[in-house]
């Protein structure tokens, strides 16, 4: 069988039904084809089943990209604004969290509902556990499926990343892009815990589960966020932001105390209470399992703490003592990797791609959008904000 339409959109993800239902509402016939059983699964399951759909504060400084311009145009052309403005047409019930992310009263369901009834309604079809088996291009796009073949003018690649393979996710997107001579800047795994070397995670055993607010660092960026100990390393949003600007190797810094000054707290506290523990003090602003933790360790850091009484320490080991705690190091072993990972970084090139449309530089009626795309955005709902801006983008111009 052979079906033909205008707009043809591998992937009913995020970025894909919100393109569809903009390629519609303009005329289009309009078909989007997925493998999985469900569309919008990782909508489903984000934001632990409230997806945090998008961020109060969406800038393109939110994002990480070997071109951080290429965002602009979209982010500024379909804004957080005009998301939550639909959301509020469908009354769907939300709520600020945290640092303007905004997650759904309910269940995350009621995004998929909202986008599948937006679909329906301007007359986009979403067809699901279909098989993409090859596609090529001749005066227009043939794509031969599980299900017979399908020819339209505009091919969307909304294929998403690499993360979850469970969920579905395949590298599909990035093959069709190479196939079209498109550049694949390297993917890796992004918003994604780090494991820790076997002596580590032996000095931190006792930790899983203790969380604390930090500021983690390297030459890169800094995030303020929690951080929280787990059985294989660190995790927490303060740890998966700044694993997306982190390389196999390297180590970060991280302030285990951004809220004081260590070097003040100790001096006032030895004045005023010179028979208590180093210890005691700071577990007035640390969780006590951490440190303990840290005491063990500053013995083989060769910061002179141990058990002694604040009266006993000089103000050269008070500074050693500060600087130990506001710039502790930390070196991962390594990340997680796909299997649990958020995002992943790298993808299409976006240099050989269009800001205005996502329509290919290389192969006119080819576009890319959402996460496929060398754009990733920070934890709090930037990615959703990514995917609809890209897909509304290209609904507008296919
Ligand atoms: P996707 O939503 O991944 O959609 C891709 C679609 O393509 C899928 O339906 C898939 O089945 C289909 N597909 C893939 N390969 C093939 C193939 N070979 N054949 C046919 N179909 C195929 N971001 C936020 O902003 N806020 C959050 O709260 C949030 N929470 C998250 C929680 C988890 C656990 C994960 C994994 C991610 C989370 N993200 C969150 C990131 C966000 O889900 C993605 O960035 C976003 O879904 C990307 O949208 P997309 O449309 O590009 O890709």
């Amino acid at each position: 069988s052979l079906v033909t339409v205008d707009t043809l959109i591998l992937g009913a993800g995020a970025a894909g039904l919100m393109c569809a239902m903009q390629a519609a509402q303009r005329g289009k016939s309009t078909l989007v084809l997925d493998h999985a059983k469900q569309a919008g699964k990782k909508i489903l399951i984000s934001g632990g089943g409230r997806c945090n759909f998008t961020n109060l504060h969406t800038s393109p400084e939110n994002f990480l990209s070997e071109n951080p311009h290429f965002c602009k145009s979209a982010l500024s052309r379909y804004t957080q604004w005009d998301f939550l403005e639909l959301v509020n047409k469908h009354g769907i019930p939300w709520h600020e969290k945290t640092l303007g992310q905004l997650f759904c009263d309910d269940s995350a369901k009621d995004i998929v509902q909202m986008l599948l009834r937006e679909c329906k309604s301007a007359g986009a079809k979403v067809q699901l556990r279909t098989e993409i088996l090859s596609v090529d291009y001749d005066h227009g796009y043939r794509v031969r499926t599980s299900e017979g073949d399908f020819e339209a003018k505009s091919l969307v690649i909304a294929t998403g990343g690499l993360s979850m393979p469970k969920l579905g996710a395949t590298p599909l997107g990035y093959q069709i892009a190479e196939q079209f001579g498109h550049r694949i800047v390297p993917v890796r795994a992004g918003l994604v815990p780090f494991t820790l070397h076997d002596h580590d995670k032996a000095a931190y055993e006792e930790l899983p589960g203790v969380a604390t607010e930090v500021i983690a660092e390297n030459q890169r960026t800094a995030f303020k966020e929690a951080m929280l100990f787990t059985h294989r390393g660190l995790s927490g949003p303060a740890m998966l932001q700044i694993s997306s600007y982190w390389f196999p190797g390297e180590s970060l810094e991280v302030n285990l105390l951004p809220h004081l000054d260590v070097s003040d707290l100790l001096k006032t506290a030895r004045q005023e209470t010179p028979k208590a523990t180093v210890a005691s003090c700071l577990a007035k602003h640390l969780p006590k399992r951490l440190v303990q933790a840290l005491q063990t360790q500053s013995e083989t850091r060769g910061v002179p703490w141990q058990h002694k009484a604040l009266g006993d320490i000089s103000n050269v080991e008070i500074e050693k003592i500060s600087k130990y705690l506001h710039s502790w190091s930390v070196k991962p072993n390594g990340t997680e990797g796909y299997r649990t990972a958020e995002v992943t970084l790298g993808g299409v090139d976006v240099n050989q791609v269009s800001s205005k449309t996502m329509e290919s530089q290389l192969q006119p009626g080819l576009y890319f959008i959402g996460e496929v795309l060398d754009v990733t955005g920070w934890l709090g709902g930037y990615n959703f904000q990514w995917a609809w801006s890209s897909g509304w983008v290209a609904g507008q111009s296919v």
